[in-house]
C-alpha cells in the first residue's frame, strides 16, 4: 500500500512538475510574440522638482498592452523576462520607444524633460547597453541629457568590473545615472562614491516610514545628507500624500514622484503635468 500510493504521488508530482515547464515555454513564447508583435506601451510619470514645484523629468515604465488580459503591470511579466533572457530584448525596445517619444515630443513642439530607463543586472551583462543607447539616440536624433538610467542596488554590488565600466561609458556620452530603490538592496556605500551617481532614488519603503516612526525621518535626513555630500540629488519614490510631501520638503529633498505627485501616464496624458506646477 505504501509502496503504491508512493508512487502515485510521484506520478503526480511529475505530471505537475511537466505542466509547470509547459506553462513558462508557453509564457515564455507568448511574452516573446508581445515583442514581435509590439504589445509594450511605456507609460511615464513625473518627478517633480520640490524648489520649483514643475516637473523634472518623468520616468519611464514598461506595460503589456495584452490582447485578451488587457494592460499588464510588470510584476506580472518582468521576473519571466528576467529569468528567460527576454529582458535583454525588452530592454532595447524600451529604450528605442522612450527615444521615438522624446523625439516625437519635440517634433510637436511639446515641452520635453528628461525621461529616466530602468535598466536590469541582465541588459549590463549580456549585452552593450550603451551601445544600445547611443544608437538609439543617434537613430532619432535625441540628446543624451534628455535619457537617465535608473539601475537598482542589486546590479552594482559585486565588484563587476564589466558594470562599472559600461556605467562610466555611459556617463562619458552625457547619460545622468540613477540608483533606484535606494535602501532595499545591498550595495556599500563606497560603491555609490566610486561609480559616481547623479541621482539616488530612496525607495517608497523609506516614504512609507515618514508619517508613522520618528526613525523614519530620522533614516531620510542622514540618506540626503550623504547623498548631498557627495554631490547626488536625492528623489523620494512612492510618495502618497501631502503630509509626506511637506515632510521631504522640509528634510531637503530635490525631487518627489508618487501617486501624490501623478500616477503614471500614457505618453498622451503628459503634457498638462508639464505645463503646470504640480507641487
Ligand atoms: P521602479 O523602477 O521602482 O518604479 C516605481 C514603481 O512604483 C512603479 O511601479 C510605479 O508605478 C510605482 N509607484 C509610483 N508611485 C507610487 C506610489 O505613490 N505608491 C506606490 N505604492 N507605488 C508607486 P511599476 O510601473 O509597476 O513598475 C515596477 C517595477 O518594474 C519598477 O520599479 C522597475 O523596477 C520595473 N520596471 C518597470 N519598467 C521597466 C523597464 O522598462 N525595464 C525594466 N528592466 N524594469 C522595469
Ligand atoms: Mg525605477
Ligand atoms: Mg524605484
Ligand atoms: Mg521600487
Amino acid at each position: 500500500v505504501v509502496k503504491t500510493s508512493g508512487k502515485m504521488s510521484y506520478r503526480f508530482f511529475d505530471r505537475q512538475y511537466h505542466d509547470s515547464i509547459r506553462a513558462r515555454i508557453d509564457r515564455k513564447a507568448e511574452l516573446r510574440h508581445a515583442l514581435d508583435a509590439d504589445q509594450l506601451i511605456l507609460y511615464y510619470q513625473p518627478r517633480v522638482e520640490v524648489a520649483t514645484g514643475e516637473t523634472c523629468s518623468m520616468e519611464a515604465l514598461v506595460r503589456w498592452a495584452h490582447p485578451t488580459r488587457g494592460i499588464l503591470e510588470p510584476i506580472d511579466f518582468i521576473p519571466l523576462a528576467e529569468e528567460t533572457g527576454l529582458i535583454v530584448p525588452l530592454g532595447e525596445i524600451v529604450i528605442d520607444k522612450v527615444c521615438a517619444q522624446i523625439a516625437c515630443w519635440s517634433r510637436q513642439a511639446q515641452p520635453v524633460v528628461p525621461v529616466s530607463i530602468n535598466v536590469s543586472p541582465r541588459q549590463f551583462n549580456e549585452s552593450d547597453v550603451t551601445t544600445v543607447l547611443r544608437k538609439a539616440l543617434l537613430r532619432h536624433g535625441v540628446a543624451p541629457a534628455l535619457v537617465e538610467i535608473e539601475l537598482t542596488e542589486s546590479s552594482m554590488t559585486a565588484d563587476n568590473v564589466h558594470v562599472a565600466r559600461s556605467l562610466e561609458n555611459m556617463q562619458r556620452l552625457g547619460i545622468a545615472l540613477a540608483v533606484d530603490d535606494f535602501g532595499t538592496g545591498y550595495s556599500s556605500l563606497s560603491q555609490l562614491q566610486r561609480l559616481d551617481f547623479d541621482v539616488l532614488k530612496v525607495d517608497k519603503a523609506f516614504t512609507a516610514e515618514l508619517e508613522k516612526t520618528r526613525e523614519g525621518s530620522v533614516f531620510f535626513t542622514a540618506i540626503i545628507t550623504m547623498a548631498h555630500a557627495l554631490g547626488m540629488r536625492v528623489v523620494a519614490e512612492g510618495v502618497e500624500t501631502a503630509g509626506q510631501a511637506r515632510q521631504l520638503k522640509q528634510l531637503d529633498c530635490d525631487e518627489l514622484q508618487g501617486y501624490f505627485i501623478s500616477l503614471p501616464l500614457p505618453a498622451t496624458e503628459t503634457q498638462p503635468v508639464l505645463a503646470r506646477c504640480v507641487l
